[in-house]
Formats: C-alpha cells, sequence, structure tokens
C-alpha cells in the first residue's frame, strides 16, 4: 500500500466514535522521504477544521522554533499524530481511540521509513516511549528502539500555557539537530 492508498483509507474511516464529531481527518503533512517524523497526540480544532495538523498557534510556534534552529518542516520533517480525528473539546484521546488509529501511524511509518521519531507531548511519548514517561523529566532523552531512534519534548500547545519550558525545548531541538548530523541525516 502506498501512502495515498493509506491516506484514502484513513479519511474513510469510521473505527472509532471521533468519527461523529470531526470535521476533517488530519492524516498528516510534509515529507514523505524525511528521515525525522513528529507525532502529535490528535488535531485541535484549527487543525480539523484545515484537515493539516499544527496549522493553529502552537503550529505556528512549532515552526517559529525549527526556524530557530535551522530545520524546515516541508523538506525536513513528517508531521502527524497519535490520533487522527480530533477529541471532542481537545481532551486526551481515550486509550481504546489512540488503539483503533495507531495502525495508521505504523503504516506511516513502515511507509516512510524514519531514522528519528520526535515525540511531541505525553501522549504520543507515553504510547511511543515508554507508558510512564514524564516529559518534564525525561525530555530531550534518546531511546533506541526497533530501528529508530526516539526522543520526547514538550508539546507546543504545553509550551503555549507554560513559557518557561521554551529553553528547554529549544535545547531539545538542537539535540534533534545533532542525532540528524550524527546520522549523517543532515551535515
Ligand atoms: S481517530 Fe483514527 S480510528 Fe478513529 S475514526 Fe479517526 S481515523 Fe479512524
Amino acid at each position: 500500500m502506498d501512502m495515498r492508498e493509506l491516506e484514502q483509507q484513513c479519511k474513510n474511516c469510521f473505527k472509532c466514535e471521533l468519527a461523529k464529531t470531526r470535521t476533517n481527518v488530519v492524516f498528516g503533512t510534509g515529507n514523505e522521504n524525511a528521515k525525522v517524523m513528529f507525532v502529535g497526540e490528535g488535531p485541535g480544532e484549527n487543525e480539523d477544521l484545515q484537515g493539516e495538523p499544527f496549522v493553529g498557534r502552537a503550529g505556528q510556534l512549532l515552526n517559529l522554533m525549527l526556524d530557530a534552529v535551522d530545520l524546515s518542516r516541508e523538506k525536513d520533517i513528517y508531521i502527524t499524530n497519535i490520533v487522527k480525528c480530533r477529541p471532542p473539546k481537545n481532551r486526551d484521546p481515550l486509550e481504546s481511540e489512540s488503539e483503533c488509529c495507531i495502525p495508521y501511524l505504523r503504516k506511516q511509518t513502515v511507509i516512510i521509513r524514519p531514522k528519528i521519531i520526535v515525540c511531541l507531548g505525553r501522549i504520543a511519548a507515553t504510547r511511543l516511549i515508554s507508558p510512564d514517561f514524564k516529559v518534564t523529566k525525561e525530555h530531550g532523552q534518546w531511546h533506541f528502539k526497533g530501528g529508530m531512534w526516539f526522543m520526547g519534548t514538550f508539546h507546543p500547545a504545553a509550551l503555549l500555557r507554560n513559557q518557561s519550558n521554551k529553553p528547554d525545548a529549544m535545547e531539545d531541538l538542537l539535540s534533534l539537530k545533532d542525532k540528524m548530523k550524527e546520522l549523517e541525516i543532515i551535515k
């Protein structure tokens, strides 16, 4: 299956309750040949309306932070979420919803074959790195699993609520850049 077929399948998905309240399925965007994937928890209001991940205020902050470390969201990264439909009122996705949706992320990962996965926020990190992951304590640490490097960092929406974590988040992006150099993804 290629990415377009997977996207079509996902856009016609009614496997969980989130299908009932979504406006659009938010499948993922960015470079499908990138070696780095960013994974958040789920679409917010703007993402649901536009059908694209990280387009609201949190997305704009992420863009600024990537610019600051000279990484290109379009060229260097593919970006998606654990659940592809917006949880009502931006609540955390339920375990059952994540479980239903994660096969799409797995298939995206098989097609893209990233070397690095950056988990944006607790929901993605507990799902993809370890169930008891604590972002404030363990952000920026590297974990090698299944042939890929994983790192958890702050969700940009959390940074909008708590600006004091921004310097740590920038350190994490610099660490990502170092890892990309080490793996010869960039020079
Ligand atoms: S969240 Fe995922 S599993 Fe649930 S309806 Fe949307 S695409 Fe399907």
